[in-house]
């Protein structure tokens, strides 16, 4: 198969630069979109030149629409087309209603759930052309649990799940499908910083007994945007070791 692009949002660190690794060592062209600086994603970025795939970074608030259309043009300049979308950009802001701002609100929606809608309104007229095209977004469990705390997030990455199946059904007939990923808890900068005591807590809901890892997430995103899910589109695949049966 010829070399393939992916856009990867919010792979500067965490979960979506081990996206990025794990697709740049299948041959994949990575543009990183992130909101910080490049300097942030410089361990990223160096290890992705080890892999000796081209990988471009590209700094831009995925919340904004206007923006997210100009660097998607620019991407398709520079790569020549994009196959794979991969939404992996998202933050919190926990707090239960009581003391939740609207502001609190407004932005983990905007960037969690519109940054998805910005994305894929700007990539698809491209996949569409092309006759192809991998979507994958990156929703959580909580988005089918529900969390005290994370009303804001729970909504927005339940809302990820009803726009993953809505692109999969107008865009199935452009052979581009749409899948979503729900981890779990995941190891993270976030989870380790946690008591032993919250830990053990975590461990009691997730039958296998421990936390996943950022490559267990890549490897979910790996085999939804390879060939051998071409008859896949539409689903939510939980990576979370079985917290949510
Ligand atoms: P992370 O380490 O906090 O990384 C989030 C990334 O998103 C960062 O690169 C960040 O950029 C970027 N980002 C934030 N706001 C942005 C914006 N407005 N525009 C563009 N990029 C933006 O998070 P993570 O733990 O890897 O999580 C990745 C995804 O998995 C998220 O959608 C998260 O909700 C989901 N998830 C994570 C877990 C978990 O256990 N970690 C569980 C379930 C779901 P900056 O570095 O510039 O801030």
């Amino acid at each position: 198969m010829d070399k393939r692009v992916a856009l990867i949002t919010g792979a500067g660190r965490g979960i979506g630069a081990k996206i990025a690794l794990t697709l740049a060592k299948e041959n994949t062209d990575i543009a990183i979109v992130d909101y910080s600086d490049e300097s942030a994603a410089k361990e990223t970025l160096e290890a992705l030149a080890q892999t000796g795939v081209t990988a471009r970074y590209y700094k831009c608030d995925v919340s904004d629409f206007n923006a997210v259309k100009t660097v998607v043009d620019q991407i398709v300049k520079d790569f020549g087309k994009i196959d794979i979308l991969v939404n992996n950009a998202g933050i919190t802001a926990d707090k239960l209603i009581l003391r939740m701002e609207e502001s609190d609100w407004d932005r983990v929606l905007d960037i969690n759930l519109k940054g998805c809608f910005n994305m894929i309104k700007h990539v698809t007229p491209y996949m569409m052309r092309k006759r192809y095209g991998r979507i994958v977004s990156i929703s959580s469990v909580v988005g089918m649990m529900g969390n005290a705390g994370q009303a804001n997030y729970a909504a927005s990455k339940a809302g990820i799940i009803g726009l993953t199946k809505t692109v999969a059904k107008e865009f199935g007939p452009r052979n581009i499908t749409a899948n979503a990923v729900a981890p779990g808890f995941i190891k993270t900068a976030m989870t380790d910083a946690l008591t032993d005591e919250q830990k053990q807590a975590m461990y009691k809901q997730i039958p296998l007994g421990c936390l996943g890892e950022t490559q267990d997430i890549a490897n979910a995103v790996k085999f939804l945007v390879s060939d051998d899910a071409r008859y896949i589109t539409g689903v939510v695949l939980k990576v979370d070791g079985g917290m949510y049966i």
